[in-house]
């Protein structure tokens, strides 16, 4: 049989391709409007990176993480021998610890700065179960804003999420926004030993997952997807009774700019996510139709305490993930369907074999100003090459025989209304020469500027 992909991964198609491309386009131009820069990391950090930024005790971390390992380190292990921890490289799961890395590593954050606002788009690495709308290889846009700890930031964050998820067709009325405050370093410890003791004291009903959770991070336990422990959390103790005076604030704050905003929200103190690295403001929208069991199709929140933990100076930090694949599912329920690519505008047909030259040379002069034309690499006969600029949708095709060749007059005919037009080849090179025919440089001419629009005649 012939290789499939691995498990849990997926081809993005031409069609999809170019849907995932508009899809960041418009990411970054409305993300933009709110000032982000574009950042790209890389696919591998080191694994200490995610350990220490993300925690040792999250799933995504303990569980999911994708080793990369050279060959020569991999001889070593199986040796017995050890590696140094530099070596030691993941795929990334997610994409804040590199971002904030790389802001420590090239101090993007200076003392009395602007906030950095980055964003990000590409793929990341999760070994979870497959199933719909959860990959192993999946893509994400994200956004992380550092050096300001305003609710300010957290609310137009947020905003500025669901003005997106609008612009890209996901009906507002689809998606339920859920927030709460994860408190700080403070009143935290408080909640999270109250939640303990509620974990040790209905020991025997939790799953063997939460028993360990219990021990190494009972907030997990509000992640825990059996339906004992689901049940059970729902009377667990509420992070909101355990907020010092200042999140207490900043939590109200969010909110108020949220109600000014008109954006609709739900309450949630069961919401804690999934990494470790959160402090106050946590989020997470959710599509409940069409998208199956996995419903969050983007969330994040304010992580105060991560800049420190990767090494840098004391820096706030606010940041969220979309993930693309859900989105699609979401979007797909309301109806999208990628669009088909037009490969070509315009088909040079050669009558024989003696104007392939000519036609090779025309098809590039029109390449180089902006236009998708195309010519048959097949042999095909002129019949078949007219259909076959029909299969790939050109819009115009232009017939070269020896007598167009020599008298450098070329009958260009519009395949949707049948009408025709001479065009004058030594004209038309002109106007190639005034659109400038340097590639590389962005469309310069459309095909109506070159061939005119075939209504008036
Ligand atoms: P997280 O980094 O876990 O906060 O996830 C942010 C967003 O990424 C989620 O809301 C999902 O839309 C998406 N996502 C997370 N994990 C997966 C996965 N395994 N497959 C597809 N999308 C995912």
């Amino acid at each position: 049989m012939a290789l499939q992909a691995p498990v849990g991964t997926s081809d993005l198609l031409p069609e999809e391709s170019l849907f995932w491309d508009k899809f960041k386009k418009t990411a970054f131009e409305v993300f933009g409007r709110y000032g982000y820069l574009p950042i790209e990391t890389p696919l591998i950090e080191r694994t200490d990176l995610f350990v220490r930024g993300i925690g040792e005790a999250t799933d995504v971390v303990s569980k999911e993480m994708y080793t990369a390992i050279s060959g020569e380190n991999l001889k070593t292990l199986i040796g017995g021998g050890h590696i140094k921890s530099s070596s030691r490289l993941s795929l990334r799961p997610e994409g804040t610890a590199g971002v904030v890395r790389a802001a420590v590593q090239h101090d993007l954050v200076p003392q009395g700065a602007a906030p950095a606002k980055l964003v990000y788009a590409g793929p990341m690495f999760r070994a979870e179960r497959p199933q719909q709308g959860r990959k192993r290889q999946f893509n994400q846009v994200g956004i992380e804003c550092l050096g300001a700890e305003a609710p300010s930031v957290d609310a137009e964050g947020i905003i500025m999420l669901m003005r997106f998820f609008e612009t890209i067709g996901i009906p507002y009325q689809s998606m339920h926004l859920l927030i709460n405050s994860m408190g700080c370093e403070h009143c935290r410890p408080v909640f999270r030993e109250a939640v303990h003791d509620f974990l040790a004291a209905h020991v025997d009903e939790l799953c063997d997952d939460c028993k360990h959770r219990m021990e190494t991070n009972p907030l997990r336990a509000f992640d825990c997807k059996n339906e004992h422990c689901l049940a059970l959390m729902a009377s667990a103790p509420r992070i909101t009774d355990y907020l010092c005076e200042e999140c207490k604030e900043h939590y109200e704050t969010v909110k108020s700019y949220l109600n000014a905003a008109d954006i609709t929200y739900i309450e949630d103190t069961t919401l804690v996510r999934g990494l470790d690295y959160y402090t106050r403001t946590v989020f997470e929208v959710q599509v409940p139709e069409g998208t199956g069991a996995q419903t969050a199709i983007g969330g994040g929140g304010r992580y105060d305490k991560l800049v420190e933990e990767v090494g840098g100076r004391p820096t706030p930090g606010f940041g969220f993930a979309l993930g693309y694949e859900r989105c699609v599912l979401a979007l797909q329920a309301a109806g999208l369907e990628f669009l088909k690519p037009q490969r070509c505008e315009i088909f040079i047909a050669c009558v024989d074999d003696s104007t392939r030259a000519a036609a090779f040379k025309m098809v590039q002069g029109l390449r180089d100003v902006g236009l998708k034309a195309e010519l048959d690499h097949q042999g095909r006969s002129l019949k078949s090459q007219f259909k076959l600029a029909d299969k790939l949708g050109a819009r115009l095709v232009a017939t070269l025989g020896p007598e167009e060749v020599e008298s450098g007059i070329i009958t260009v005919r519009n395949m949707v209304n049948h009408r025709e037009r001479k065009v004058d080849w030594a004209k038309m090179k002109a106007l190639l020469l005034h659109f400038g025919g340097k590639p590389f440089e962005g469309t310069v001419a459309t095909a109506a500027e070159i061939f005119g629009t075939f209504d008036e005649e």
